[in-house]
This record gives structure tokens, sequence and C-alpha cells, in this order.
């Protein structure tokens, strides 16, 4: 495609409310287009190349591995969010809306009631088993704090898949090979990424596994062992149905305690770990057990502001995910100090100040969380389990190795679900005895929008984006330097050609701008390779260029297309 024909807005200006590497790039490369500054996007051009690009990469090897395509409605009548329960558990990320017959809709953050109403009305007996289809469609959650650009976005593009078995050794057998699979398409989109055992969130579940792009930037936060290849994140928690007995509190309920200021702090030294995620993570998990809320206000109070956070939250422990460094320093937490705190009736606060005794508590389930932000909760009224469940050895390394922390950006979730929606929903088949049964689901999703920033925080240098090979917007610059030049412009002309008959996708720079603005852009673009047309064609040479590194190379006018083939 020619340069000058297409819509390719780059800019010098650095988006306000960019911190990020990829948004910048994304947003000065004329990739994509804030809509309003909150988390919506425009796709521009060549955004949209991307996208479908690895879009395409990611629909190949599913379709390799059986997987069917569908396209589900967006907009969800309620009624099915009903008829799973999670109507009322979804909060706030969920947007509710009626139409003009007072009828209630949702736009779907995630589909499985709707792809489970596809199949129980389409799927009947055990023989039309096992099935996996999947979308790549629009999903929109009303983040709390949408942020980074394609990171975090409210309406963002996912491919979500579905599989329906007659057993849960079948269901399984799907779930590995969706690992493996998805193994493939974070390989061929050049990412360096580690699957690490993770939390189910609001999907539910009994098992899942996340793909972590591995990146500084990442808003994740994980533990991995680079000997035996273990990983998880530190949300996840080793779930056992183990009730703590609750004990006469030692604090007065309702009065206002202080702890040893020191913890926090002290102890992300001692681990060389985030407090910020450290108590991000004690709060959040707190949450996840319904009306167990009272935990939070452990965590959070300290801070007016924080109220209306935590009362917001406390229908759902996702949205606490969002709670920024800000809010937690406006609360004291950085600071390192967990309070001054009210502690809630029947609970009890011990502070944990020996940190060599928390030296095996390194791994992200509950209790060791709480002992590396420094506490721990004795008291909790009833079957409160995640906390104090955690064994140590759980979470840590198979091998005995000493694991480290690193930060990832979450881009694939898949879980094992069992029946937690085909029972409620009714998504049953008939066995071979000709008996109902509820069939048992997996489900598998990317942030197919989000792969484009990974990828971009992964590679990109002080000029601008590097594009791996399979998520190039082309896979080669073609840039005249000086268009008034015959002869640059007969053999850019000529090449175009050329490489585009060889099948190759080429960005033709033919436009009447300087070389320099011209270079810039290309650096600020990042397609993989350049072939510079410019002075030196005096002596029968042009120039070869590699975006990573810059690497520059003269080639001989009449060699260069077997250099670039
Ligand atoms: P996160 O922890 O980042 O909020 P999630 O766990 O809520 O993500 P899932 O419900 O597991 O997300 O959804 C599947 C995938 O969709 C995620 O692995 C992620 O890649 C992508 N995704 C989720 N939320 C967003 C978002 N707001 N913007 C872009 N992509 C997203
Ligand atoms: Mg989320
Ligand atoms: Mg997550
Ligand atoms: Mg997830």
């Amino acid at each position: 495609m020619r340069f000058s024909r297409l819509l390719i807005p780059t800019t010098k200006e650095t988006p306000n409310d960019a911190t990020l590497a990829s948004h910048i790039y994304l947003i000065r490369g004329g990739f994509i287009q804030s809509v309003g500054g909150s988390g919506l996007y425009n796709f521009l051009p060549l955004g949209k190349k991307v996208l479908d690009r690895v879009r395409s990469v990611v629909k190949e090897e599913l379709d390799k591995a059986g997987c069917q395509e569908v396209s589900l409605s967006f907009v969800t009548p309620a009624s099915l969010w009903e008829e799973s329960g999670r109507y009322e558990k979804y909060g706030k990320e969920l947007l509710r809306f009626k139409d003009r017959k007072n009828n209630e809709f949702v736009l779907g953050p995630t589909h499985e009631e709707m792809m489970v109403n596809l199949v129980r009305q389409s799927v009947k007996s055990y023989k039309q088993l096992p099935l996996n289809l999947y979308q790549i469609n629009l999903k929109f959650r009303d983040e709390i704090r949408p942020r980074f650009g394609l990171m975090r976005g409210r309406e963002f593009l996912m491919k979500d898949g579905y599989s329906f078995h007659v057993s849960e050794k079948d269901m399984k057998r799907e779930f590995a090979l969706m690992e493996e699979t998805y193994k493939k398409i974070f390989t061929r989109l050049g990412l360096e990424f580690k699957v690490v055992e993770a939390d189910s969130g609001a999907i539910g579940g009994s098992g899942s596994k996340e793909f972590m792009v591995l990146a500084d930037s990442g808003e994740d936060t994980i533990v991995v062992c680079d000997n035996c290849d273990y990983g998880a994140n530190i949300e996840a928690a080793v779930r056992r149905e183990k009730a703590c007995e609750a004990k006469a509190p030692e604090t007065e309920p309702g009065k206002v305690h202080t702890p040893d200021t020191t913890t926090i702090e002290a102890l992300s030294t001692f681990f060389d770990a985030d407090p910020y995620y450290l108590v991000k993570t004690v709060a959040k998990r707190a949450l996840y057990d319904e009306g167990k809320s009272e935990v939070v206000l452990f965590a959070l109070r300290g801070s007016d502001e924080l109220q209306e956070v935590k009362a917001c939250n406390a229908v759902n422990a996702n949205d606490l995910v969002d709670i920024s460094e800000e809010e937690l320093e406006a609360a004291g937490l950085l600071a390192g100090y967990m309070g001054p705190t009210v502690v809630p009736e029947g609970v009890r606060v011990v502070l944990d100040n020996n940190l060599k005794e928390a030296d095996s508590m390194i791994c992200g389930a509950n209790e060791k969380d709480q002992h590396l932000a420094g506490v721990s909760f004795e008291g909790m009224a009833g079957d409160y389990h995640d906390i104090a469940a955690v064994q140590e050895g759980d979470l840590c390394p198979k091998c005995g190795s000493p694991m480290r922390y690193t930060k990832g950006i979450e881009a694939g979730h898949i879980f094992q679900l069992g029946t937690q929606y085909s029972e409620p929903l009714g998504a049953t088949f008939l066995d071979e005895n000709g008996k109902a049964q509820p069939m048992v689901m997996g489900t598998y999703g990317i942030g197919v929008s989000r792969l484009l920033a990974a990828i971009i925080e992964q590679n990109h240098d002080e000029r601008g984006c590097i594009w791996t090979k399979e998520s190039a917007p082309f896979d080669l610059q073609l840039i005249v330097s000086n268009i008034k030049d015959e002869a640059q412009v007969a053999l850019g002309e000529k090449l175009y050609d050329a490489l585009s008959a060889k099948g190759l996708d080429i960005l033709f720079d033919d436009r009447k701008d300087r070389f320099g603005a011209k270079m810039k852009d290309y650096e600020l673009l990042g397609i993989p390779h350049a072939v510079v047309i410019g002075k030196k064609l005096q002596d029968g040479l042009v120039e070869f260029i590699s975006r990573e590194g810059l690497v520059k190379e003269e080639v001989s006018a009449d060699d260069i297309l077997d250099v670039v083939g």
C-alpha cells in the first residue's frame, strides 16, 4: 500500500494520560484513537491491520485444534444472567440497560450464559459432543479504572471459547489441548510468556491457568521458578474447605487500632516485593468470599476516600483489583503501616513482626499474602476458608529451587468450569443409556486487543514500536528518500511491484516529505524491515534496515530482492 494514500496520522505528541510505551506508541503511530479518554478506542487502518493479523493467528491455531467459530449477540438478555445467578453477583463491571419496552439487557463482558443458551437449544445427545465453540468479538466491562490504552479498555476484543463434554475427563483433555494451542498462538506472535496457576475470579471453576506476557509494566505479579517452569499468579489461592475457629477477639471491636508501623515496608524490602501488590492482594482475596467484606474494612479503612471504593466493592471482589496506588497511599498503606484501623467485630488482627518466620511464605495464597503484608486475621466467623487454608509447600516450587517475583500481562486465561453453568441453565445431553446429564464445560479467553499492547510492551525502544513478524501491519517498508529523484522513484516502483508479487505486504513510503521525517515515522511504526532507496543509488546501493536494533546494511540494488525474499 502507498503511504501517501493511507490514513496514518502519526504525531510527536504524547497523550496526557499515557504512561506505558504501548499506549504512547499506538496513539502516536496512528494505530488507534481514543474516544473521550474512557477506555474506548477507534482502530485506524494500521491498528485494524495489526488486530486482524493477531486475530488470524488466533483463529488459525484454534481451527487447527478443532474449534469452530461462531458469533454471538453482544447484547445479552438479562434473563440469561438471572438464570446463572450472575446478574446480581457480577457487580458494576456489568453494564445493564433497558430497551423501550422495559426489557433488561446487559452488554456481554463474557459469554458463558449466551453460549450455554446456544448449545442447550441445539445439542441433545452425547453423539454431538465434544464441542468447542469460540468467537472473536467485542466485550464490554465497565472497568473502575480503564487505563494504559488497549491494556485495560472498557470495550475490548476478546477471543472467548467454550467447550462442552460428556465427562470431566474429556473436559480435562480439551483443557490440555487448549493450553498447548495457546502456547502455539503466543509463540507465533513472538511473545515471551509464562503459563501460571491462576485464580478463577468472577468466571468461577475449579482449575485455571493464565498466560502471562512477561513485562515490567504488567499489572499482575507472578512467582516463577526458572528451574522447573512452575509459576503462579500471586492472586492464586489453594482453596481448601478449612473453617477457621472463632476466637475471642483480643482487640476491642470498634476500637481504633494502630498496628506496628514498619511491617509492610520491611517485608517488602525483605522479599523485594511491591507493597502495593501485597496489600491489594490481601484485600482482593478477602473479598472473594461473599459477606466477608469486613476484612476489606480492615485493610482499607483509614481513609475517607476509600469508603466509597469499599462500598461499591462489597458486592464484587473483582472491582477491587483496580484500586490505585494513590488510593492505597492515601490510606497510609504505602507509607508502611496498615492503619489506623477499626477492627471489625469478631476479628482479631495478628501482626507478624517476625520477618524470618515469613521466609517460606513468599508465594501468593492468602495466608502467605497476609504474612507478606504483615498481618493475619483470626476469628473470622463461620466457614471462612482461604484464610489460613494454605499450607506451606502448597504453592512452592515443585522442585525446591528458590522462586522469584516478576511482572506479567494477563493475555489469556483458561478455566475448567465443570457444570457450574450447564446445571442452572439446564444444558443437558442424553447419555448412552438415555439419561439426561449436565454437560461438563471448559472456557478459554484471550485478550486479542490487549495483545497489541502486550506485544509492544515487550518489543519497543525509545523510538517506537518493534512489531514481531506475525503481528506486524506490513512485512516491509519501502522508502524512497527523495521523491523528486527519478531514478529513486523508478526503482521504488519496480521493487514495490516485485516484492508485492513475491507475496510480501509492503508499505511504500512514496510521500513528498523529508527523508528525516520518513525515517522517524518508520521507527515509530515499527515494521520489522525497511529498504531505503537514497543517494547511494548512484553507486548502485540501497539500505536494508532491521527495525530491531536499527541494524543497517548496504546492499546492491540488484541483490535486494534476494536479501528481502
Ligand atoms: P484482568 O485481571 O486483567 O482484569 P480478567 O481476569 O478480568 O483480566 P478474564 O475474565 O480472564 O479477564 O478475561 C479473559 C481475557 O480478556 C483476559 O485474560 C485479558 O487478556 C482480557 N481482558 C480482560 N479484561 C480486559 C480489559 N479491560 N481490556 C482488555 N482486555 C481485557
Ligand atoms: Mg478483570
Ligand atoms: Mg485476571
Ligand atoms: Mg482472568
